[in-house]
């Protein structure tokens, strides 16, 4: 940023630094410089009836880079993550190579940065080949700049190897990402219950995230490696992730799919609507959505999954499992978890921006030094998802033909304006 900025009369939200108001905020060199009324700078930004909250941070994405860039590239799924208000992302490592080797590791680092819009880490894997059988060089992962390490699209099915690769992770200094499943459980394509059984379609029971949740957090216990639980997506999976909280270095996160939609859509038998974990019955949204308003769930994350339309333009049962997620995230919840007075807007705020920021390190919080990430929002605003509006390069969104309250109005990285929703408002001003 070559000159300093003031956003000008915004509600500033965020819970963790306790701001709750329309005031100004001066960005300099990149950074939070100032926080008050009646700021100036040589150039403003007038921000009147729209929200400023800090950026919005992902820990569960898929940019499918390497190896099928047809689907999604750092450049598109960066610009998806920056028009849904995310600012930090997490790439998980099931792609083509899988991000097993050092080599992978750099060689995605140095795109991220000629090719991201936003901050984007990298997961490597915790197996070789995601395999859940030999261990991957943990410590020269991370000296290639590796952030975190996954299985995800897998469970581990040996509760030793994930034990082990608990302890190995912990001494590398690498926290672990889980997708819990037992696959010996999860024989089926959608939620087991009465959804499948009226559409006809083979399910799987919730026990093969609870069993699977159950160990891992038993075995984060005793290794006292830094676990991450991600896509909770049952009531009794939460609840042992409640059971856990202050007895293993566990967080857990809840997609907002999982928080807004229910098994009821596999009737439709379109394969739009197949993911993993699946979706689940309403009892179970019901309990996500008091887990994550209670801080059970720590935050939100998208696993932003995109898909090519060949894969998903399928019967349910052959289609691939996953949906697009950072463009809808903040609306989706705003419109059906907020607006419905199940969840405050400050918790909403603090589940995508401030606790996963926290996670992370660094991000999520607007204070003087901070990092300019931000999000302006208009809460007011209502639009309707439009496939030839998504900016994903895929379209397998769940969301499509939705009208969703709270319009992302303007996204910045270090102070630079990375997504303008708002047109000749800003541009004329930046
Ligand atoms: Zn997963
Ligand atoms: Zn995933």
């Amino acid at each position: 940023m070559r000159e300093d900025l003031v956003i000008r009369g915004a509600h500033v939200l965020d819970p963790s630094s306790g701001l709750d108001g329309p005031t100004d905020v001066r960005l300099v060199a990149g950074r939070v410089a100032e926080i008050g009324d009646g700021l100036r700078g040589t150039r403003h930004l007038d921000a009147d009836g729209l929200h400023l909250f800090p950026g919005f941070v992902d820990v569960h994405a898929h940019w499918r880079t390497p190896g099928r860039e047809d689907e999604e590239t750092i450049e598109t799924g960066s610009a998806a993550a920056a028009a849904g208000g995310f600012t930090s992302v997490v790439m998980m490592p099931n792609t083509d190579p899988i991000v097993d080797k050092p080599v992978v590791v750099s060689g995605l680092v140095r795109r991220i940065e000629k090719e991201s819009r936003v901050r984007a880490h990298v997961s490597a894997a915790l197996h070789e080949g995601l395999k859940g059988e030999r261990l991957t060089e943990m410590r020269l992962l991370k000296e290639a700049g590796a952030f975190c390490v996954s299985d995800d699209g897998l469970g581990t099915q040996s509760a030793g190897v994930l034990r082990n690769g608990m302890l190995y992770a912990k001494t590398a200094g690498l926290p672990v990402i889980l997708h819990c499943e037992d696959h010996t459980l999860a024989t089926g394509v959608v939620h087991e219950g009465a959804a499948a059984a009226l559409a006809g379609l083979p399910g799987s029971p919730g026990s093969a995230e609870d069993a699977a949740t159950a160990t891992a957090l038993v075995l984060a216990a005793e290794t006292g490696a830094k676990v991450h639980i991600t896509h909770v997506s049952t009531a009794l999976s939460a609840a042992l992730v409640g059971f856990f909280r202050d007895r293993a270095d566990v967080t857990a996160d809840i997609t907002p799919h999982h928080l807004t939609l229910t098994d009821e859509l596999v009737g439709t038998l379109d394969g739009t609507y197949r993911v993993n974990p699946p979706l689940r019955p309403r009892d179970d949204g019901i309990g996500v959505v008091e887990a994550l308003r209670d801080g059970i769930l720590d935050f939100v994350a998208t696993d932003h999954a995109p898909h090519a339309s060949e894969e998903k333009e399928l019967p349910l049962e052959e289609a691939a499992p996953g949906f697009l997620g950072h463009e809808t995230a903040f609306a989706a919840l705003y419109t059906e978890i907020v607006l419905k007075n199940r969840l405050l807007l400050p918790r909403l705020v603090e589940a995508m921006a401030s606790a996963p920021g926290s996670w992370i390190g660094g991000a999520g919080s607007i204070s003087v030094g901070a990092p300019a990430d931000l999000v302006l929002v208009d809460l007011s605003e209502e639009w309707t998802v439009r496939a030839e509006a998504i900016v994903s390069r895929s379209g397998n969104s769940p969301y499509l033909g939705w009208s969703l309250k709270g319009r992302i109005a303007g996204t910045t990285v270090g102070g630079e304006l990375i997504h303008d929703g708002m047109g000749a408002r800003f541009g004329a001003r930046i």
